[in-house]
């Protein structure tokens, strides 16, 4: 079956996981947030691809839900000596992937490429592609001025009040290639768990992505990240609340219309059921906090099995 997925960070890692112990790796497509990417000391970091090819290639640091296993920060404490920001904690091995990253758009190639590249070079066959090779940033309005998004949720640890979200170029991108065939010709579109503000957010900003998304007749499943009034992690439920977006299952509903399908919920949040009908959206009631390699398979498993 061929799958297609948009994914974030940490809670797409998990589901992706538990996709890839049924679908066969060539069938399975990753449409990958960049509204996150970020300079670092020169170097062009694209952290929700990263943690998805990580994850796929068994090398996500697991228990952090960002970079790699058994990672070290040698580089990082040089760096501080030269009095350079390290706020944004990049690991030894990590640093391995923004050189090559890096490199390859130096030399004029598109972030596609270069994602496909990284992910090769780890053993990962599921295709990941990002949004846009064009740059979409999402930037975080404060009382205080814009912050990256980066520098507002590392750096300032999501602590600060927010008044909006913006996704600087998203107007003038285009989907990278790959990405709107791909949701067309896919057979099973999942939305994974992930802020559906500043991950899903700027990937249904860039234009042609949400068109496609109504466009295709494959299924378009989603697993809520907010169970019970909260996020399951981060700060999702702070910035639904700047959207004006209840923060429920019933928020993520009416982010996701009039494309999705059917929403996975869990058992706290039945009551919102009808509501959703009421919106054209089929309720999954299910155990969706993953908690475990076998839980991802677990839920993977009933997704595919109740397209
Ligand atoms: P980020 O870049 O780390 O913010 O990555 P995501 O967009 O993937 O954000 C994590 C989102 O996933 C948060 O909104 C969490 O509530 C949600 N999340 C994390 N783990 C789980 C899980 O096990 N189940 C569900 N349903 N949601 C999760």
């Amino acid at each position: 079956m061929r799958v297609v997925t948009l994914a974030g960070g940490t809670g797409a890692a998990k589901l992706l996981r538990g996709l890839a112990a049924h679908v066969d790796p060539r069938d399975l497509t990753v449409i990958g947030n960049t509204g996150d990417d970020t300079e670092v000391w020169g170097l062009h970091v694209s952290p929700d691809l990263d943690t998805a090819t990580y994850a796929l290639a068994g090398m996500l640091d697991v228990e952090r839900g960002w970079g790699l296993a058994g990672e070290t920060f040698e580089c990082l404490r040089g760096m501080a000596n030269h009095g350079a920001d390290t706020w944004f904690n990049l690991g030894d091995r990590d640093l391995a992937t923004h050189l090559t990253r890096t490199r390859a758009l130096r030399e004029g190639q598109p972030l596609s490429r270069a994602t496909a590249r990284i992910a090769a070079d780890l053993g990962v066959s599921v295709r990941i592609i990002p949004m846009s090779d064009d740059p979409v940033r999402t930037m975080i309005r404060t009382p205080a001025g814009r912050l990256t998004f980066q520098e507002y949720f590392v750096r300032e640890k999501a602590l600060v009040d927010v008044v909006g979200v913006d996704y600087d170029g998203a107007p003038a991108a285009h989907p990278a290639p790959g990405v709107v065939d791909a949701i067309r010709g896919a057979e099973l579109v999942v939305v994974c768990p992930s802020n559906p503000v500043t991950s899903v957010g700027p990937i249904l900003a860039v234009p042609g992505i949400v068109d496609a998304l109504a466009a295709t007749a494959a299924p378009v499943v989603a697993v809520s990240p907010i169970v019970g009034g909260a996020a399951v992690s981060g700060p999702a439920a702070a910035l639904m609340r700047t959207r004006g977006l209840p923060v429920s299952p019933l928020g993520i509903a009416r982010a996701y219309a009039p494309w999705l399908r059917r929403l996975l919920i869990d058992r706290r949040d039945e009551a919102c059921a009808p509501e959703l009908a009421r919106l054209g959206v089929e309720t999954d009631v299910a155990d969706i906090i993953m908690t475990s390699r076998a839980h991802e398979a677990a839920l993977a498993g009933r997704i595919l099995e109740r397209r």
